[in-house]
C-alpha cells in the first residue's frame, strides 16, 4: 500500500540531493507554501546583495564608467544560460527585451527570410501573447496564421502539425513546455516536421527553461525566446532570453534597426549596419539591474544542474498526482499522466476550481488558477520540498472537506 504520510515526505526531503539549495532562497513565511514558481520564482537570498552592489557601487559610485563592463552582461547572461540550461554554445543566447518582444523579433526576421512563403503556423493552445504577436504580424504583413488544435490537457499532436506544415510555411512557432497543462513537446521530432518543409521554427520556452532539458543545439531548433522570471527567479519582469542558431545570426535580420546592434556603436555612423553576431538582435539600451538579478538567480539553478532538477520536478510533479488520486476526488487530471511527456508543472480541474484558488489563498498556499476550471500547481524543483507539497494538498483536501471554498465569489478577479 502506498504511503501517503507526513513522514514519508520528510524522509523524501531528508533524501532530496537538492534540498540545500533551498536555503539559497528568502523565505519570509515559513507557514506560506509557495506552488507558483512557474509564475513568479522565488526571490534568491544572493540576489538583493547583488542588486544593492550594482545600484550602490557600480551605479552610485562607478557612474558612466561601469558601462565598460555592463555592456557585456546581455551576452554574459545569455551564455550563462544557454550553456546551463538550453544545451546552446556560446554566442547564441542573448538576454533583453521581453518574451513578447523577442518574439516579435525573431518571428519577424523568419518572415523576411523565407519571402516567397506567406503561412505562420502555431497551435490554438499556445500562449496568449504567443498567437497575439503571430495575430499582428500575420495581419501587417497580409499572411495566413494556420492554427492547429491542441488538446488543452495533453498536448499537441505532432502528426497533426504534419498535416498542416507544407511548402508554403514559412515560420512554425509553438511552446516546448504548454503553459496550462504542462505537457512537454518532442523538439526534435517538430524540428524535423519543419525542416522537411523548408520552414524555421520557434520555440517558446518560458515554462521549459529550468524544468526541463532543452537540447537547442543538439535538436537542430532555429530560433527561440523565454522568460526569465519564472523557474529562472529572475524577478518581476526581469529581461527574457533570445536563441538565434549561430548559422543563421548573419543572414536573418530583426526588425528594430536599434544602435545595440550596430557595428562600432560609438562610431554613431549614418545608417544601420549590424554586426554578424547574436548582438544584432539587441535593440536599445540592456537593463542592467534585471540582467544582474537574471544571472544571480540562474547561478543557482547552474549549481542544481538541469538533469537534476527535471529529476526533482517528475518526483515532486508524481507525488502532486498521488495525493491528489488519494485525497481529491473531485479532480481529475489535466496533465499527461506520463511524466516523460511533461514539465515541472500540474493542472488540476475541478468546476470550482477559481472558488478553490482564493480558498486556498487564505490557507497559504498559493497556486495558479487558469481557465477553464483548472487549478494549477507548480512546485519549482529548486526551491520546493515534498512536505510542501504534503502540507499543500492537505491544506486543500480539508477546504473540500468543510467546503469552505463556497464562502467565495465565482466572479473572476484581473489577475489570476
Ligand atoms: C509567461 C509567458 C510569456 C510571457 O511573456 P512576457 O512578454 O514576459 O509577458 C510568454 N509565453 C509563455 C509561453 C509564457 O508562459
Amino acid at each position: 500500500m502506498t504511503d501517503l504520510s507526513r513522514e514519508r515526505a520528510v524522509a523524501l526531503d531528508a533524501a532530496d540531493p537538492l534540498v540545500s539549495l533551498r536555503d539559497a532562497f528568502v523565505v519570509d513565511d515559513p507557514e506560506l507554501i509557495y506552488l507558483d514558481g512557474n509564475s513568479l520564482g522565488r526571490l534568491p537570498k544572493a540576489t538583493a546583495d547583488r542588486i544593492a552592489q550594482v545600484v550602490r557601487d557600480e551605479w552610485g559610485a562607478g557612474l558612466i564608467r561601469s558601462w565598460r563592463h555592463w555592456v557585456d552582461l546581455p551576452s554574459r547572461a545569455g551564455d550563462l544560460i544557454g550553456s546551463t540550461l538550453l544545451g546552446a554554445a556560446a554566442g547564441q543566447v542573448v538576454v533583453s527585451d521581453s518574451t513578447t518582444v523577442n518574439l516579435y523579433k525573431l518571428a519577424a526576421a523568419a518572415l523576411d527570410a523565407r519571402p516567397d512563403r506567406s503561412v505562420i503556423i502555431t497551435d490554438d493552445d499556445n500562449f496568449p501573447t504567443d498567437r497575439y504577436v503571430l495575430q499582428g504580424l500575420a495581419a501587417q504583413r497580409g499572411a495566413e496564421l494556420r492554427v492547429v488544435h491542441t488538446d488543452i490537457d495533453d498536448g499537441l499532436d505532432p502528426d497533426l502539425l504534419r498535416d498542416v506544415v507544407d511548402e508554403n510555411t514559412a515560420l512554425v512557432s509553438l511552446s516546448h513546455v504548454a503553459y496550462r497543462s504542462g505537457a512537454l513537446l518532442d523538439m526534435a521530432a517538430v524540428n524535423a516536421i519543419v525542416h522537411d518543409a523548408g520552414a524555421l521554427v520557434l520555440w517558446d520556452l518560458c515554462h521549459s527553461a529550468g524544468s526541463v532539458p532543452v537540447e537547442l543545439d543538439a535538436s537542430g531548433a532555429d530560433l527561440a525566446v523565454g522568460c526569465t522570471y519564472k523557474y529562472l527567479n529572475g524577478g518581476p519582469g526581469s529581461p527574457a532570453f533570445l536563441y538565434v542558431r549561430d548559422e543563421l545570426q548573419a543572414a536573418l535580420r530583426q526588425p528594430i534597426w536599434g544602435w545595440f546592434g550596430q557595428r562600432d556603436q560609438f562610431a554613431m555612423g549614418p545608417s544601420y549596419d549590424p554586426v554578424p553576431g547574436i548582438d544584432r538582435y539587441l535593440a536599445g539600451t540592456p537593463a542592467v539591474v534585471g540582467i544582474a538579478a537574471v544571472e544571480e538567480g540562474v547561478r543557482v539553478l547552474a549549481e542544481a544542474g538541469i538533469d537534476r532538477l527535471q529529476a526533482k520536478g517528475i518526483a515532486l510533479t508524481d507525488y502532486v498526482i498521488e495525493l491528489a488520486g488519494a485525497w481529491l476526488p473531485g479532480f481529475d487530471l489535466a496533465t499527461p499522466a506520463d511524466p516523460r511527456r511533461r514539465g515541472s508543472h500540474v493542472s488540476l480541474r475541478h468546476p470550482d476550481a477559481w472558488r478553490i484558488t482564493q480558498a486556498l489563498v487564505e490557507a497559504k498556499v498559493i497556486p495558479d488558477y487558469r481557465t477553464p476550471d483548472r487549478l494549477r500547481l507548480g512546485p519549482a524543483p529548486v526551491s520546493t520540498g515534498f512536505t510542501d507539497v504534503w502540507d499543500g494538498l492537505s491544506r486543500l483536501r480539508q477546504i473540500m472537506a468543510d467546503r469552505s471554498y463556497e464562502r467565495f465569489s465565482g466572479e473572476p478577479a484581473r489577475v489570476t
